[in-house]
């Protein structure tokens, strides 16, 4: 991992900064983003900073300051941009033209599919979440308890409260001084990563019933239209868990799950276990993400878009012999 990289290092000069995140917010890209600037506004007073993202969901209001996030761009005139969490450009929310007019940017991230769009590029592949990215570029000494809520909530999320792959030692280390800040891990991970809302549950609920097993067992599939997300009253932002729960389906290596965000157009997500490299198969369709985590969007039938994708996976685990 490299760690000799420092925030510090990008903050000469500048006194007017902008951090920006990804579209559909997760819990990694508001606690780097959130984290970021907490940090530099306990540390660095004389800087002016804009954090810019999507509405974020009401069970992260924990985090402090998360009222000042903009939502939408009237400033400009930046100094720095940087990006956190974000594996594409053109999946930056909110900030994208300002970030491409300003001439110093950062990139902080640790998607496997990023090739690096900044002016500096930091990217850990085998980082857990942007937060442990974030966490060793920051000096240990000035984190407040504040910053450290922000960080320890995208660790928890990305990595699934330290479940997946991509969780090392390293991961626990920083978790593990987070909480020597006095973050209240408790309320975090059960409020913050385990707490459905009522329509989430019903959602969720919906999508497992209508789950269908693929590819001898080895699959499993769901979808939503557009009519059943309008009749329970659910939003993009709040489709997350779902494809974890069909993932952890006995037997099943890779779970696909999507969503219509506009006519005959849906977000897929897809997960696996130990063998299915998601990123290799959202990449196909311009998407990407991480080995075990990734998504795209593809346009079509609920058919089309399923059949096009399991042929990708079928090939993988068919060269794997799994199949
Ligand atoms: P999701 O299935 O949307 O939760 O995404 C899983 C992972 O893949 C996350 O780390 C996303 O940032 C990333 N990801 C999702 N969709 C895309 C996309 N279209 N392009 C690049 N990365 C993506
Ligand atoms: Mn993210
Ligand atoms: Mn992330």
């Amino acid at each position: 991992m490299k760690k000799n990289v420092k925030i510090d290092d990008f903050l000469k000069d500048v006194k007017k900064l902008g951090i920006a995140g990804h579209v559909r917010p997760d819990g990694d890209c508001i606690g780097s983003c959130m984290g970021l600037y907490l940090y530099i506004k306990e540390n660095y007073p004389h800087i002016e900073s804009h954090v810019y993202m999507e509405k974020i969901m009401g069970k992260f209001d924990y985090i402090k300051d998360i009222d000042k996030v903009e939502n939408e761009i009237s400033d400009t005139g930046f100094d720095l941009f940087i990006s956190i969490d974000l594996s594409d450009r053109e999946r930056m929310a909110v900030a994208g033209e300002e970030f491409a007019k300003t001439e110093k940017t950062l990139c902080i991230d640790h998607h496997v599919s990023n090739t690096g769009f900044g002016l500096y590029n930091h990217v850990v592949p085998d980082a857990s979440s942007s937060c442990e990215v974030l966490y060793d570029m920051l000096d240990e000494d000035k984190i407040s308890r504040d910053t450290a809520t922000a960080l320890y909530t995208g660790i928890i999320h990305d990595s699934g409260v330290f479940k997946y792959e991509s969780t090392t030692e390293h991961t626990m280390n920083i978790a593990g001084k987070l909480m020597s800040l006095g973050v209240d891990f408790p309320a975090i991970i059960d409020e913050g990563f385990y707490e459905k809302t009522y329509v989430q549950n019903q959602i969720l609920g919906r999508a497992l019933l209508e789950s269908i097993l693929l590819l001898d067992g080895k699959c499993i599939f769901s979808a939503v239209n557009k009519q059943e997300m309008e009749f329970y009253g659910v939003t993009p932002s709040e489709m997350g868990g779902v494809v974890e729960q069909l993932r952890l389906t006995a037997g099943v290596e890779c779970a696909i799950f999507m969503y219509e965000t506009a006519h005959m157009e849906y977000k897929v997500s897809l997960r696996s276990k130990k063998y299915v490299d998601c990123n290799a198969v959202a990449g196909y369709f311009g998407g990407g993400g991480h080995i075990r985590a990734a998504g795209c969007t593809l346009r079509g039938t609920v058919h089309d878009v399923v059949n096009n994708i399991l042929i990708h996976i079928e090939k993988q685990l068919k060269e794997k012999g799994l199949l």
